[in-house]
């Protein structure tokens, strides 16, 4: 996934990290077609904006306002207090959702941290653990706030909750500086309005997974848009694809392995796919989602970034051009901080992830077990590394790359050099490239 940070940094350091990615968010004019694709797909998001008070209060306020003040207490010579705990009123949606993205204003001064919670409840009385909010991420948002002020993380999956809860540790090593909290913004995803794999057959459109030999596919290609589609449909054809001034098409030259870092083995991962949607397009603001591809536990492949097969997608920060985005659903990364437990990749989508990083290199001409450099390397965050045409996330993060993260998890990872073996020793028969046809046209 897009992380900012990883466990390289230590859970510490991610928060204090913030204020230098605001100088290089992403964004483009408008995530007002995506709005329109997820009411007409049936994805839901509520918006709670509260302002975190010095008082302990919460005050639930529009999108303008920036008026929380809340920040560590004072001893009686004025110092700060080395750290002060803050728990919000409860959050009861009126429906139900399955995601909420965690967002905030916030100061936060070198040598302090603010650290942020959240905890879920299906029926406002019994609660979930609490689970601290995902890795810091580049985005514009899509509200009002200027640019750079507000720090986005990953969303944190719930499964199936009416009412949620967040709450703020504050933190100084340095007691004449404190934290002050703005806003904090919590945004309820409602992708539960899905289908699920059992319908899409039953509408009578899937397509297999058919790349090369290895008999009978057991897993699908599941497009976008139309009647197998998982939606949403209703970008226009001459509507802007966003991440501007990037977006464009870049001939395939790497493919780049991901996780999502949410929950392993979604119950409904179709539901999970546009959520991962929703977040992405809507609440970081970047108009589509960040992967050309997604695959779930079952090995069915989800289609991704609208636009075509080689357009430039966001998954890999300051690395996008030329590089294809493949993202297992899950978490496979052993005793990372942030995120669910780890657990280990099922034998079906590796496969899958495997087969098409092998249909990817057979159509563009690449070798799997070659490394390249990349094409257009340029200031420090982005040197010219060399990697190998089949590669994974932390690949992208070495020596001066501003890129960390520990994506797509060791469990992933310790295998691709068997990936990138498979992939080769498949493409000689791979003859048939229908799926890449239907892939092309986005
Ligand atoms: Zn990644």
């Amino acid at each position: 996934m897009h992380k900012q940070k990883s466990a390289l940094l230590g859970r510490r350091g991610f928060l204090q990290g913030t204020a230098a990615l605001g100088a290089i968010l992403l964004g483009g004019p408008s995530v007002a077609n995506a709005r329109l694709a997820a009411a007409a797909a049936g994805i839901r998001a509520q918006d709670w904006h509260s302002l975190p008070r010095n008082d302990g209060s919460t005050v639930t306020a529009g999108p303008e306002y920036l008026g929380g003040d809340f920040q560590l207490a004072r001893a009686a010579d004025g110092s700060f207090e080395p750290g002060r705990t803050f728990i919000s009123e409860v959050f009861q949606s009126t429906g139900w959702f399955n995601m909420v993205g965690m967002h905030w204003v916030a100061d936060v001064p070198e040598g302090t941290t603010l650290e942020l919670e959240v905890r879920g409840s299906l029926d406002g009385t019994v609660w979930g653990p609490w689970t601290p909010v995902g890795h810091v991420m580049e985005a514009r948002g899509d509200e009002e706030v200027p640019r750079g002020l507000e720090t986005f993380t990953d969303a944190v999956e719930f499964g199936r909750a009416s009412a949620m809860q967040y709450r703020i540790t504050l933190e100084t090593t340095d007691t004449r500086l404190s934290p002050v909290v703005r806003r904090v913004t919590a945004t309820q995803i409602d992708a539960l309005d899905s289908p699920g794999l059992e319908d899409l057959d039953a509408r009578g459109h899937a397509i297999p997974f058919r790349v090369g030999n290895g008999g009978a596919p057991t897993a699908r290609l599941i497009l976008r848009d139309g009647p197998n589609g998982w939606g949403p449909t209703n970008f226009a054809p001459d509507s802007p694809y966003y991440w501007e001034p990037y977006a464009g098409v870049y001939p395939t030259q790497f493919v780049t392995i991901h996780h999502t870092a949410w929950a392993n083995n979604p119950e409904n991962p179709v539901a999970t796919v546009r959520a991962v949607w929703y977040y992405h397009a809507i609440t970081l603001g970047w108009g589509d989602v960040g992967y050309h591809y997604l695959v779930d536990q079952y090995g069915n492949v989800y289609q991704g970034r609208g636009g075509g097969h080689a357009t430039e997608a966001g998954h890999v920060s300051r690395y996008n051009h030329h590089n294809i985005g493949v993202c297992l659903l899950g978490q496979f990364e052993p005793g990372a901080p942030n995120v669910p437990p780890g657990g280990e990749p099922t034998a079906e989508a590796l496969d899958s992830a495997m087969r098409m990083a092998a249909l990817q290199s057979a159509y563009w001409g690449l070798n799997p077990l070659e490394r390249a450099a990349y094409p257009k390397p340029d200031a420090s965050c982005r040197p010219q590394l060399v990697n190998h045409r089949v590669c994974g996330h932390r690949d992208w993060g070495r020596g001066a790359s501003c890129v960390r993260t520990a994506c797509p998890g060791i469990n992933v990872y310790k295998r691709l050099p068997a990936i990138r073996e498979q992939a080769a020793a498949l493409i000689p028969d791979i003859k048939d490239f229908h799926l890449m046809e239907i892939l092309k046209r986005g």
